[in-house]
């Protein structure tokens, strides 16, 4: 039997794993017992220590050197009554992955014993050198070395494997002159930028605020689930996440029956145990269901604050992987598994939170309407006035396939604000409203705004930027990437838009507060809604609409990065001191050799898999064929012998586009031209997926579709 087939059989009878620990335990007991939490560090700490480090926390005070050793101490003690043996500094490197380098808290103790030792410098500082991650040229003009610094905003947890535990410390990871060579720093740098906009902002509305206002996120997972003996007979899956070659199956995702379905038992059992991981880990995963393609799902959490949403949504990145491999799974996170069926991405939420309640939530009086307003305003002049940068934070070679293809956000980024929105919007353009509406209307008490629908959100799945009621949702996000780029790119457009907006109030008399500030909103949706489109944003009437409306539609990751290159970038990131020139510079050098690497590793791959899988299965049904013919024409039938010629002669053909479009893959790859290499993949697996459909079924040498979709 071949490798596939017997993949195929095997999955029948695959029994599932063993229960891990604690399932016998309540919710309520195991959730967050895997992180030195704010309940964990009262408990671990003296009062003093405790508080000063809750300060830096909540309100994001300085962190203060006297409390890192009472802290490390506290932790190590935590971690090793858990069973931790190591400790590490994880960080988020522009690989965009996580990266960890474990030591353990052992130190001889000179009397031939040991003292598990963790200081607070341990805690606060690192060099774990990591001189191998990609950083743009950052490095190589400086000192090699990186640095990793403490995220105390981001709490300590306990990883877990089948042997023991290690600690594992949020941190962000600089260049010895201090620039970020990784994701989080610029985070953290556009989370306050943004923070700060917005209570100036909110101050010109008589707010004071205590505490800081928070940009919030909720993630929604996309990913697909397939049988790991299946996945391992797959090269290309194996290697580049996505599958190179293969045709959908005559049944796929046409009659809707997976999306929202029972979810099979195997997958719900895959699912039990992540929920249960995460929850240790205190990530409130709340929702899982089955998506569109078969074999897709979703996994959404509850919204956090945004840098801890990020580092969370990478540990259940990481939780679907590991959880899946224990179940016989393999977990697919690529923004196109599989061509013809639905791709993955990842919805972004996201909202700005004050002490007074959610910025974006249309609220419940008129002051907080007119402030809604203010913040939605805001949202809509900093997209539109850079929505190349929100392309190209989520551009990527796996993305590629996904935006501008009629089953996702294309790439033209425009927002829904849904009709009611739009209209109040545009009456605000006007002018005052003229006609009092009834019937769940609020006064927005700005008198001259108009009148504010309550809950006027409805849905729209095309749009790539929808308000949905109390935040907005950036729907081009791909399956795969971190979170932390387009949410580094919205906190600083938005911080732009609101410092203008708080510049321009700041200058006007109580007085004069209400019409200056309808002025303001006027002049914003004037300027601005050309970047509003309420309808279906997958036709190609809404290309041309798009182009006519001057919106920037940028279609693969080379044209999108272009974007970071601009003055107006450079400009925008250095002003909110989010990146400075040269960081700006080197994300664009990592992400343009990110794109060309993978684009020469899928090359590479596809070729070896034409010649050394597909050819050789082409060729021996020729030679079966070619015998049949034969061995038939010697005893003289003479019934289908041309009947079968023609079909030689298709595969003779398929076979001999097959070479020359390996042919011309070789040539490509061997320029690194990824242009053109993605041209002779698309005739390669033309030919491929030709050959697919008429050799023998029992010589194919790959799983199929319909094997990877539905036989799990
Ligand atoms: P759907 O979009 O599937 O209808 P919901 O609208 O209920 O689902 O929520 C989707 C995600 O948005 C969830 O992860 C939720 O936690 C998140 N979310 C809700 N409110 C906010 C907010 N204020 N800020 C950020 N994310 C939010
Ligand atoms: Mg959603």
């Amino acid at each position: 039997m071949s490798i596939r087939k017997q993949a195929i059989s095997n999955v029948a009878g695959r029994p599932a794993p063993p229960k891990g620990p604690g399932r016998d335990k309540l919710i309520s007991e195991i959730y967050g017992e895997d992180v030195f939490n704010i309940k964990t560090m009262k408990d671990y700490l003296p009062k003093p220590v405790y508080k000063k480090l809750l300060d830096t926390i909540r309100k994001g005070a300085v962190i203060d050197d006297s409390i890192a050793d009472d802290v490390a101490n506290a932790m190590k003690r935590w971690a090793v009554s858990k069973g931790a043996s190591h400790y590490t500094h994880w960080f988020q490197p522009l690989t965009g992955s996580t990266a960890e380098k474990h030591d353990s808290f052992i130190e001889p103790d000179s009397e031939g014993g040991v003292m598990m030792n963790f200081s607070g410098k341990n805690l606060i500082q690192g060099e774990p050198d990591a001189s191998s991650f990609p950083s743009g040229g950052i490095r190589a003009t400086f000192e090699a070395r990186g640095y990793t610094a403490w995220d105390p905003t981001s709490p300590a947890f306990i990883k877990r494997d089948d042997r023991g535990a290690t600690l594992c410390i949020p941190t962000a990871f600089c260049s010895y002159t201090g620039e970020a060579l990784d994701k989080k720093t610029p985070l953290l740098r556009s989370i306050q930028a943004v923070s700060e906009q917005a209570k100036r902002v909110l101050k010109c509305f008589g707010e004071k605020i205590d505490g800081t206002v928070v940009a919030t996120l909720g993630p929604e997972q996309e990913y697909f689930l397939v049988d790991k003996e299946l996945f391992m007979a797959r090269p290309d899956l194996v290697q580049t996440g996505r599958t190179l070659f293969g045709n959908v199956p005559p049944k796929h995702q046409q009659l809707d029956d997976h999306y929202f379905g029972a979810i099979k038992t195997r997958v719900l059992n895959f699912m039990s145990d992540v929920d249960q991981e995460l929850w240790r880990l205190g990530i409130p995963a709340k929702t899982r269901h089955n998506e569109v393609s078969p074999a897709q799902f979703e996994i959404a959490p509850v919204f956090e604050d945004l840098n801890l949403a990020v580092d969370h949504n990478m540990l259940v990145m990481e939780t679907l992987r590991k959880v899946a491999d224990r179940h016989g799974l393999a977990c697919l996170l690529h923004e196109k598994p599989f061509a013809g069926v639905n791709g993955s991405g990842k919805h972004n939420n996201w909202s700005l939170g004050s002490p007074s309640g959610n910025l974006l939530d249309p609220g419940k009086n008129p002051h907080e309407n007119a402030k809604f307003l203010t913040f939605l305003c805001a949202v809509i002049k900093a997209v539109d006035t850079h929505a190349d940068l929100l392309r190209a934070a989520v551009s990527g070679a796996g993305n590629d396939h996904r935006l501008g293809a009629n089953e996702a956000p294309p790439a033209i980024i425009s927002i829904f604000l849904g009709e009611q929105l739009t209209d109040v919007i545009e009456q605000l353009e006007k002018g005052p409203a003229k006609s009092a509406k009834s019937g769940g209307v609020m006064r927005i008490g700005v008198d001259t705004l108009p009148d504010l629908p309550r809950d006027a959100t409805d849905r729209n799945r095309t749009s790539p930027f929808a308000f949905t009621g109390n935040k907005f949702e950036f729907r081009a996000v791909g399956s795969t990437q971190s979170c932390a780029s387009p949410n580094i790119v919205l906190n600083t457009i938005v911080a732009e838009a609101l410092d203008e907006i708080a510049t321009a109030l700041e200058k006007v008399k109580k007085a004069d507060f209400n019409s200056a500030l309808q002025k303001i909103l006027q002049g914003i949706v004037k300027k601005h809604k050309r970047v509003i489109f309420n309808g279906d944003n997958y036709t190609d009437a809404w290309k041309k609409e798009a182009a006519k409306r001057g919106l920037p539609n940028l279609i693969n990751t080379l044209e999108a990065i272009e974007a970071l290159k601009t003055t107006k970038a450079k400009k925008l990131f250095e002003k909110y001191g989010v990146l400075n020139a040269r960081e700006l510079e080197s994300r664009y050098e990592v992400f343009s050799e990110n794109y060309s690497t993978t684009i020469m590793i899928e090359g590479n791959l596809a070729l070896e898999m034409a010649m050394t899988m597909m050819l050789p299965a082409a060729i021996n049904q020729q030679s079966a064929i070619a015998a049949n013919i034969k061995a038939l024409e010697d005893i003289g039938v003479k019934v289908g012998i041309k009947e079968q010629k023609i079909v030689l002669e298709k595969i003779g053909k398929l076979v001999g586009n097959l070479c020359a479009a390996s042919d011309k893959l070789e040539k490509a790859l061997a320029k690194e031209d990824s242009v053109k290499t993605i041209a002779a993949m698309n005739n390669l697996r033309e030919a491929g997926d030709g050959l697919e459909k008429l050799v023998d079924d029992e010589r194919w040498p790959l799983p199929k579709y319909g094997e990877l979709l539905f036989v799990y």
